[in-house]
């Protein structure tokens, strides 16, 4: 039996295709490939730099759907399945909106695959695949499992290695879907199994790709002592709330942390309470003191911010880039607020009736990636696009490039923080722009 799995690309710029070129590793892939019973073949496309083969022979195409990718998800199941072969989608967009997934689809995994996913490929072998299965959220790997990462080989991915030490967040930001997804909740997994992993591979660098490493902070000191005489590099996804227990930031500079994807949101106290950012909003001081702790650590900061928030203008979002300028921040991503399917950002957008797009953006043939998708309260949904593209271009100027990297806290602290400086955000700025108005799907 011969298994595919397939991580779709978003979608196309109007004169050519979109080639991901900060692609990094599909773990998760590489989980489920590690999950599948070790008879059955297993093969991976990733649609985001190659194509997918659709005419070659298999028994079972999985493929993983994210909200971004969904139009372009449902397109290559619909392809197989003309062909007849039998298609199974997961991921967190099919568990949201399980009943538009379905339609595209023999079968459709709600939840974590850990549980169940050799269920699913004995089922598929013995031609009986049922339309759903519910697998719990929950702890990742259990028992151990190893990614199958020589399916990665040769397919240019960012030289570092991803993995997972936990799942979900404690905190209930309105706008978010892992929030949603995990109910609140924070998975973690054993120590001894994620340094085994460490130890399986070659790879010095790793990207803990945990939706909020801090979330639970005695976890993190403990994998943090852990790291320490394995002599890695790592970053991951942190609340800024970390910066409050100065144990935790010395033993994460300790272990190797260069820095983290760390969400600010909002420079205005009052959207942060919009949208319930409690790990921001604890003695708020306009993020002076939490900045200055991050850099005395030497961390790199990517910054995330929301925009489009109810008090959000023009100004407030120049504001926003500026500030992070001030701060030169490694990288700053300018995201306009997006009401992910069934998040309560979209449903009190719902409700009062300011969604565009039918409410379906992700699906919406008219929909373009970086464009609003509601209606913002203090202006247009065009100004509000535009205003974070003008956001975008003025960060990622050359005199902004020069000037943050002028920092000799944290872009300049080391020869090996110099060089990430000018690899990453050379190649995310690249991004910014080539992704900018793409079309969903390649149809
Ligand atoms: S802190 Fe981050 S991961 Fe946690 S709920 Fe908020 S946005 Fe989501």
């Amino acid at each position: 039996m011969r298994v595919t799995f397939i991580k779709p690309n978003i979608g196309r710029r109007d004169h050519s295709l979109y080639v991901d070129e900060a692609r990094m590793e599909p773990l998760m892939l590489g989980v489920l490939a590690g999950l599948t019973p070790p008879d059955v073949e297993v093969v991976l496309h990733d649609d985001r730099m190659e194509s997918i083969p659709y005419d070659n022979a298999t028994d079972l195409v999985a493929i993983t759907v994210e909200t971004y990718t969904a139009r372009r998800s449902y397109e290559i199941a619909d392809e197989y399945r003309k062909r007849g072969v039998p298609v199974i989608l997961g991921g967190m967009h099919v568990t949201l909106l399980p009943d538009e997934s379905k339609a595209h689809a023999d079968s459709i995994f709600i939840g974590d695959a850990e549980t169940l996913w050799a269920q699913v490929v004995r089922d598929a072998q013995e031609g009986r695949l049922q339309e759903r299965y519910d697998g719990p959220p929950g702890v990742a790997q259990i028992g151990g499992v190893l990614p199958r990462r020589e399916l990665f080989k040769g397919k240019g991915y960012l030289p570092m290695a991803l993995m997972q030490y936990s799942r979900g967040c404690r905190f209930a930001c309105q706008f978010c879907a892992v929030s949603q997804y995990f109910d609140k909740k924070h998975y973690i997994r054993r120590i001894d199994e994620v340094l085994q992993e460490i130890e399986s591979q070659r790879r010095k660098f790793i990207f803990f790709v945990d939706d909020n490493i801090a979330s639970d902070r005695k976890a993190l000191k403990e994998l943090c002592r852990e790291l320490i005489p394995m002599k890695v590099r790592w970053f991951s996804q942190a609340s800024l709330d970390l910066t409050r227990d100065s144990e935790i930031m010395k033993l994460m500079a300790d272990s190797g942390n260069v820095g983290n994807v760390t969400g600010f949101e909002s420079i205005t106290h009052a959207s942060l309470k919009e949208t319930k950012k409690s790990p921001n909003i604890g003695q708020f001081s306009s993020y002076e003191r939490e900045i200055r702790i991050l850099r005395e650590y030497g961390m790199q900061t990517w910054a995330a911010f929301t925009l489009g928030y109810d008090h959000d203008t023009y100004e407030s979002i120049i504001a926003t880039m500026k500030f992070a300028l001030k701060n030169r921040f490694t990288f700053a991503a300018f995201n306009i607020l997006m009401p992910y399917p069934n998040t309560p950002l979209y449903h009190k957008l719902e409700q009062q009736g300011r969604l565009l797009y039918d409410g379906k953006w992700w699906l919406h043939p008219e929909y373009r990636f970086n464009q609003a998708a509601y209606q913002p309260e203090l202006m247009s949904a065009d100004e509000l696009t535009d205003a974070c593209h003008e956001a975008r271009k003025q960060f990622n100027s050359a005199s902004s490039l020069v000037y943050r990297f002028s920092d000799i806290k944290t872009n300049l602290k080391t020869l090996w923080s110099v060089a990430a400086y000018w690899r990453y955000t050379l190649l995310f700025r690249k991004e910014v722009y080539k992704k900018h108005l793409m079309r969903f799907g390649l149809r």
